[in-house]
């Protein structure tokens, strides 16, 4: 019989899932990390105990000492279910060990490079914000300044852990070849087919990988179970442009030539309005920001700005004279609401994800979109394929990309880790 018992189970795959398990659900007993990976009670122990020799793991407080100091703390601490837990015995919880090593954050937008420094546990410790002008950068000019950047960082905050960062992950806007490391198009920057980890791997080495931002965010919310339900998913970034990150089968979907999923370039209509890629009728071209700033320049006078990258400032004030009253710019609030459903009915016809969430600076003006989102949606979906998926209008927070850039160093880390273990 070839029927895998516990003992054949790989031991590094197990470790990582292990890892991942603590990583996105924080401190867990022991019996609660074997239901979750499918490990018995006596690999868990042993893995765990070969994961805390190895400094990763550790045990943190009980789940019952936690109960009865909360209802202690209330004056409650005789009530109902804290009864058993006072006498239960302690359930040893276990977690992972924040400065077992440390990932860099980096992420390019126009006129702002941010970065983070990332704990084990994928938390953010420390960040940093530098508003550079990206587009006078050529590629050179922008690898010199992250290496400036990223050096000064590291000096800074060198005292979290012992060893050096085990990665950089980097979340650009715009179009990013994730297999080759390449930045091919992004409207941070006006140089085009950048070659960035490189250049970076061979100042800093470890793990150099980059991905676009939507990406990014996509890792983040598959590691936040308050958000994720398990299953495939995509996230639609609104904002200057339009991203999509896809998780397919757990992981976030490149593509064969890395570049996936640019939702935003798929096409609305033929010959229709100039989009920022330099081709017709993408449905960025009706819902980037970009695009709904210049069709208003044809509904109202508005001071001459920085037109590129309209500023949140100049978003706002067109959200807020379309929702004070102005008709026509509610209607390009409305109509690019229209193009998403229909750009959504087609991602629903091919993948039929679980979950599409809506997020991104542009998500703003969501109020003004969602009905005729729902209409166009509802109006291009095959009757027969409306059988869900849940459509989640997450609020914007800026942080995700970084977030999930760490999470991405740190899914790469622990890979590297246990594939060393195996190759020595
Ligand atoms: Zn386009």
């Amino acid at each position: 019989m070839n029927r895998r018992t516990d003992s054949d189970t790989p031991r590094q795959p197990s470790q990582i899932a292990i890892l991942r398990y603590l990583r996105i659900h924080g401190p867990a007993a022991r019996i609660d990390i074997g239901s979750a990976t499918g490990l018995s009670p006596a690999t868990v122990t042993s893995l765990t105990a070969d994961l805390m020799t190895q400094g990763l793991v550790q045990e943190s407080q009980s789940a019952n000492a936690q109960a009865t100091g909360t209802g202690n703390g209330n004056g409650n601490g005789n009530a109902n279910g804290n009864h058993g837990a006072t006498r239960g015995r302690p359930k040893v919880l276990l977690d992972l060990v924040p400065n077992a090593a440390c990932v860099i954050g980096v992420k390019i937008t126009i006129n702002l490079i941010e970065i983070a420094l990332g704990n084990f546990k994928g938390e953010i410790e420390h960040s940093s914000e530098h508003s550079i002008n990206t587009r006078d950068l050529d590629e050179a000019e922008l690898i010199a300044t992250l290496i400036k950047l990223i050096d000064r960082f590291i000096d800074k905050h060198k005292n979290f852990s012992a060893r050096p960062p085990v990665g950089i992950s980097i979340a650009v806007q715009g179009v990013c070849d994730s297999n080759s490391g390449e930045i091919i198009w992004s409207p941070a920057l006006r140089q085009r087919n950048i070659a960035l980890t490189k250049a970076l791997s061979e100042r800093f080495g470890g793990i150099v990988q980059m991905s676009n931002d939507a990406n990014c965010i996509a890792t983040a919310i598959s590691q936040n179970t308050n958000l994720h339900r398990g299953g495939d998913f995509a996230v639609i970034m609104l904002g200057y442009g339009i991203g999509m990150g896809l998780v397919l089968n757990g992981s976030v979907y490149n593509g064969d030539f890395g570049t996936a999923a640019e939702f935003g370039h798929t096409k609305y209509q033929p010959d229709g309005p100039l989009c920022n890629c330099g081709r017709r009728g993408c449905l960025e071209a009706y819902i980037g920001d970009y695009a709904i700033l210049r069709d208003a320049r044809g509904i109202i006078d508005l001071p001459d700005a920085n037109s590129l990258h309209p500023s949140e400032e100049q978003m706002m004030d067109l959200v807020a004279r379309a929702r004070g009253g102005n008709e026509d710019l509610a209607d390009l609030f409305r109509h690019a609401g229209k193009v998403l459903g229909y750009g959504i009915a087609n991602l629903i016809a091919l993948l039929g994800p679980k979950q599409i969430f809506i997020t991104g600076s542009g998500a703003r003006a969501y109020d003004m979109m969602e009905p005729e989102l729902m209409r166009g949606l509802s109006l291009a979906q095959v009757p027969e394929l409306r059988r869900g998926p849940e459509i989640v209008h997450l609020a914007w927070d800026k942080d995700l990309a970084l977030q999930g850039a760490i999470g991405q160093s740190l899914l790469r880390h622990d890979e590297n880790m246990f594939q060393a273990a195996v190759a020595v």
